[in-house]
């Protein structure tokens, strides 16, 4: 009974330990991809900003790409989809105070001046 619990649990670290090797290395793999993608549409792009359609094809389908594998990390137990929220705040909070893609907070002496 032991040896068959032994085996089990072997067979079961072993599947995890499969799982999680595959999980990562398509994910690298795929982030690699996005990279490229985002790459492209920066070579790619005009003068005025303009994003070439194929480049934009491309980013869409590797963004997708790399969503589905964060999707399967979490299907897999690697993690929770409350923790990847909590990080997606974090980042968005450290995004708001070092860069202009998220608008800052207006303060509340702004709220009132701009009520009026
Ligand atoms: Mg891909």
């Amino acid at each position: 009974m032991t040896l068959v619990v032994l085996i089990l649990t072997s067979i079961t670290i072993t599947d995890m330990k499969d799982t999680i090797n595959e999980l990562m290395i398509i994910t690298m793999e795929e982030c690699g991809e996005l990279t490229q993608a985002c790459s492209k549409v920066l070579r790619t792009m005009s003068q005025e900003g303009d994003v070439r359609a194929d480049a934009l094809d491309k980013l869409i389908q590797e963004v997708g790409d790399v969503m589905c594998m964060i999707e399967l990390m979490e299907d897999h137990g690697l993690m929770k989809r409350t923790e990847i929220l909590a990080g997606v705040d974090a980042k968005r909070a450290k995004l708001r105070r070092w860069s202009n893609l998220i608008p800052k907070r207006e303060t509340w002496q702004e709220i009132l001046a701009n009520e009026y």
